[in-house]
């Protein structure tokens, strides 16, 4: 005969708690009416979770005891773990982020005067399999999600006590040029990029939130309906034979598309004078030469945009080398006698791998998966193999 203290064997299956850290305030205003609330209460959680970097609701005192005990039993604020953390003799600190089944990615923090640039994961490796990547090499697990991509932010603001230091924050810059592809990452890097510029967030400006992609075309042209953040294109090379070979997703979508989409995403911009930045990674001998250049030059004439050169970094697995300083500053010489403004990026923490594609982690490949998700890139808009 049934009692009355008989559990119910559904109760007894928990539901996983909400984990508020990744969720915008748009959404947060929802989550809390739905559980009953006022939507104003999120930006007091807001707040608490990216000013103050508390990670308790006990410790949110402007709420009341009722609301606090109800988040408490619904939802979390759940920071990614942190496995590792490296320091390098020129400032530069990597994280080692646990992010489930034997997985870890790297988040790094440049600090360069007064400004601290972060360059942030966005997926547990990836599946694009750039020739010159360390994080291609590993193959795709799976994709970061909304919390553990602002929650890379949130650790490293932690790291230096910046929560304690009130507007003086150690993080000025965000860069998603860490491990993945931000934009086979849509909604989750567009929620955590949203908090990025949420005054009640970090309260970045657009110009100091960069999206790095490798050339998702229509996933370029939905980031210009929903976001405002600066645009960064990882090309590499200054025509479709080349940048196939190095960059495989070219085959999908080749650079006349690419450059058309750049130009399209600052067009849907509010402000007029936006550029984008290309990044040019120069490898010895496949495409650092003066014809390259100028070949560049040429293919760039109607974009406006500036342009980043990235002496390649090695690693291990390839066999590709470092440019002399002579022939980056030839290459340099070209681009800006052409009438661009043009960098070179200075390598940063590679006494710890930290620097630009040097970013590697732990990746468990799940072979299907990057096969799935290169169809995913590949379906997003249906054009024939070159
Ligand atoms: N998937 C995105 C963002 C991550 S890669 C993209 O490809 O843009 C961030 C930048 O590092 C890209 O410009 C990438 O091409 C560059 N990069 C990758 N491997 C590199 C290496 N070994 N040396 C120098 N730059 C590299
Ligand atoms: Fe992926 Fe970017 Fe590396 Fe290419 S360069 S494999 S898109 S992370």
């Amino acid at each position: 005969m049934a009692t009355e203290n008989q559990t119910d064997p559904t109760a007894l299956v928990q539901q996983p708690r909400v984990n508020l850290l990744g969720m915008s305030r748009k959404n947060m205003e929802v989550y809390l009416s739905s559980i009953g609330e006022k939507p104003f209460r999120a930006q007091q959680i807001l707040k608490w979770i990216h000013h103050s970097g508390i990670d308790n609701f006990d410790e949110m005192t402007n709420l009341g005891k009722p609301l606090r005990a109800k988040l408490q039993e619904l939802a979390e604020i759940r920071p990614p773990n942190v496995v590792k953390q490296l320091d390098s003799i020129d400032g530069t600190r990597k994280w080692a982020v646990e992010v489930g089944g034997n997985n870890l990615v790297e988040t790094v923090l440049i600090p360069d005067g007064q400004r601290g640039t972060l360059c942030v994961s966005s997926q547990v490796g990836c599946s694009l399999d750039c020739s010159f990547c360390a994080t291609g090499k590993q193959g795709f697990m799976r994709d970061l999600t909304a919390s553990e991509i602002i929650g890379q932010v949130w650790l490293a603001i932690k790291s230096y006590d910046g929560f304690n230091n009130g507007n003086k924050r150690i993080v000025t810059n965000v860069v998603m040029m860490g491990m993945g592809e931000p934009l086979l990452n849509f909604d989750n890097v567009v929620e955590a990029m949203s908090l990025m510029l949420d005054d009640f967030g970090y309260g970045l400006s657009k110009r100091r939130v960069t999206l790095s992609t490798s050339g998702v075309v229509p996933m370029l042209d939905k980031l210009g309906d929903v976001s405002t953040v600066s645009l960064a294109i990882s090309l590499h090379a200054p025509n479709d034979e080349l940048r196939s070979q190095l960059v495989p997703i070219n085959k999908k979508y080749p650079i006349a598309e690419l450059l058309a989409a750049s130009k399209r995403y600052i067009a849907k911009q509010e402000d007029t004078h936006r550029v984008v930045t290309i990044e040019y990674t120069l490898i010895a001998g496949v495409n650092d030469g003066v014809e390259h250049a100028k070949e560049l030059a040429e293919v760039l004439r109607d974009l406006p945009c500036k342009v980043n050169l990235i002496p390649f970094n090695p690693f291990s697995l390839s066999n590709y080398k470092r440019p002399s300083n002579n022939a980056v500053n030839r290459f340099w010489l070209v681009m800006t006698e052409a009438g661009y403004v043009t960098t070179v990026r200075t390598p940063r923490g590679d006494d710890i791998d930290a620097a630009c594609g040097q970013l590697a982690g732990q990746v468990q490949d799940r072979t299907k998966r990057s096969e799935r998700h290169r169809q995913k890139a590949e379906l997003a808009q249906p054009i024939r193999l070159v």
